[in-house]
């Protein structure tokens, strides 16, 4: 079983099985594309949680709505 925790508190998600009333949880990608002349960050979110996708290539994951936008004002800002 693999551990996810989220990617700006640390927060880790509970166990799939327990039913948890909420899953506030948010499945995104970090990617970053080569461009002619740049380093281009592409960030995207899946509109619901898929565990058979959490390890996917530049997976994030994201506890709550609030993370999500913390997440994207850091990658902004980088
Ligand atoms: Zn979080």
């Amino acid at each position: 079983m693999v551990k996810i925790t989220c990617d700006v508190c640390g927060k880790v998600r509970p166990d799939p099985d327990t039913r948890i009333a909420e899953d506030k949880w948010i499945l995104g990608y970090d990617l970053e594309v080569e461009n002619a002349n740049a380093l281009q960050r592409s960030l995207r979110f899946l509109n619901r949680w898929d565990n058979s996708r959490v390890l996917e290539l530049g997976a994030i994951h994201l506890c709550s709505q609030q993370c999500k936008d913390g997440y994207i004002s850091k990658a902004r800002a980088a």
